[in-house]
């Protein structure tokens, strides 16, 4: 048995930040990581040789941490260039209201929430959410907004953004979660509207996404790379296969793993296992393996999880000079039941993030990077084709992108990566994280974990290793 100051489990950014943070602390950490890469959803690859992200690309700033992190690991940091986004609805496309919380307007008259509604609907919008708030708020985002809004709010401008954020249907999406303090907010000043234009604050709209300049993926790679220079050990393709009281501390099981026959499934393990013994432990894997190691150390039962939805993205590099103005803002949501595209969203990369705009023009004038994504929470796995892509980008933006605009492309799944936190899961969560705190040398982080997203996990996946530590 092998003797070590702490094992993380999960290389994912939650367990690099909480190794990476053990190192701070004076301690040398081992980070256990089943994946032959660290980073989890946080990923990186080429495509017509400029590198890019193909899983997040960068964080929510309605809290600070993560930016702060950043300067830490002497990374700097972008914001997308300022730009709507739009919907796309086969009765046509319209640009996102500007002053809004998951596309919640923050006032009603606004000129984009009357041009995305129609007046009418937008009128009647605003004398539902001037009734008298319940003395209960329904805890899902769906419900919350059918309620104060009603439903053509909820379908034209909340579904299609919760739809492409968390890839989830609102009614899943437990709002505590998904927008932290909204429900409070909507408290004081009486309506959902207000409660939005709480939250958002007066003065200019702020971005509300940054991301490390040249890349979300240089964050984990920094992480990595500090860990290991501080004498902290990352083991890839090695995964933790029990959990077991050694004492005062703990004993983890590891064994090496090998590629899944299916790249987007876990890998599996192989060959004979070791034993590491620490005073500390880090669970910060995903939600099925972290409940199987820790269904001997504390009750795990609670509810089926949610499935995520079956994302897939067709990743395209393709030449077309006539996307330099960015024609669609930063990308396009599809809103359910398009007739004429079957994609869900679109991300105008080379638009969106300066760096990438740079790095493009640098590899060739009217260079444009696309992500077509697909698979919406409920559908089964769509067919994925570059044709479909291609046809789909072009109606989307507006512009014809013929086959020999193809410069590269690349296809991506994250099946199940996004499992949405319904209101169940949350409770489930906080009851785990209550027992655990009763039990020594343990910690439980990780997005599912500790909220939605970067901006919730940095945070907490730093606090749980100074917990320990
Ligand atoms: C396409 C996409 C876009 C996204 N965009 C954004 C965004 O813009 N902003 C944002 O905030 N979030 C975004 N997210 C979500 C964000 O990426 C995740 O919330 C975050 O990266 C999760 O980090 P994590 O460390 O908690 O989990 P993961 O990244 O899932 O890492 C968990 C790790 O644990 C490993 N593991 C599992 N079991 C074991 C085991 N038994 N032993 C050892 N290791 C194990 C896994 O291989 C994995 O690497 C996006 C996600 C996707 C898929």
């Amino acid at each position: 048995m092998r003797r070590v100051d702490a094992v993380v489990i999960g290389g994912g950014m939650a367990g690099l930040v909480a190794a990476w943070q053990f190192t701070r602390e004076g301690l040398t950490p081992v980070l256990l990581e089943s994946r032959g890469y660290t980073g989890g959803l946080v990923a990186a690859s080429k495509i017509a040789g400029v590198a890019y992200d193909i899983g997040a690309e960068g964080w929510a700033v309605r809290r600070p941490e993560t930016a702060e992190l950043a300067a830490e690991l002497g990374l700097d940091v972008e914001f997308p260039r300022p730009a709507p986004s739009w919907v796309w609805f086969d009765d046509g496309p319209f640009a996102m209201p500007s002053r809004a919380i998951l596309g919640i307007p923050a006032d009603l008259s606004d000129s984009d929430v009357v041009a995305a509604l129609g007046a009418g609907e937008a009128e009647k919008a605003a004398r539902l959410d001037g009734a008298p708030l319940p003395d209960e708020l329904p805890p899902d985002l769906g419900s919350l907004v059918e309620q104060r809004m009603g439903t053509t709010v909820l379908e034209r401008l909340v579904a299609p953004i919760a739809g492409g954020i968390h890839a989830a249907d609102p009614h899943l999406l437990a709002t505590e979660v998904v927008s932290p303090g909204l429900l409070d907010a909507v408290r004081r000043a009486g309506s959902l509207a207000g409660g939005v234009a709480l939250v958002k604050g007066d003065g200019a709209p702020k971005p509300p996404v940054a991301s490390v300049a040249g890349g979300m993926f240089r964050m984990p790679q920094v992480l990595h790379e500090q860990i290991s220079a501080a004498d902290g050990q990352v083991l890839t393709r090695t995964g933790a296969r029990a959990l077991e009281r050694d004492g005062e501390g703990w004993v983890v099981r590891a064994a090496a793993t090998v590629r899944n026959e299916n790249p987007s499934l876990p890998p599996v393990p192989c060959g004979e296992p070791v034993d590491l013994a620490a005073a500390r432990v880090v669970i910060a894997c995903s939600a099925g393996p972290a409940r199987r190691l820790l269904g001997g150390v504390v009750d795990v039962s609670g509810p089926e999880l949610v499935p995520g939805a079956p994302i897939a993205h067709v990743n395209l590099a393709v030449r077309a000079p006539e996307l330099d103005a960015g024609p669609r803002g930063n990308g396009m949501l599809v809103a359910r039941g398009s007739q004429q595209v079957s994609a869900k969203a679109l991300t105008h990369l080379s638009a969106k993030w300066p760096s990438l705009t740079a790095d493009c023009r640098a590899r060739s004038e009217g260079l444009h990077l696309l992500r077509v994504s697909y698979g919406r929470s409920g559908e089964a796995e769509v067919e994925l084709s570059v044709g479909q892509a291609m046809a789909d980008a072009s109606t989307l933006l507006g512009v014809e992108l013929a086959a020999d605009r193809l410069v590269d492309h690349q296809i991506i799944h994250w099946s199940g990566a996004l499992a949405p936190t319904t209101p169940a899961a949350r409770a489930w969560v906080q009851g785990l994280h209550e027992q655990l705190s009763a039990v020594p040398g343990i910690g439980l982080t990780g997005a599912w974990a500790s909220g939605s997203g970067i901006a919730a996990l940095v945070p907490h996946a730093r606090d749980t290793a100074r917990r320990l530590a």
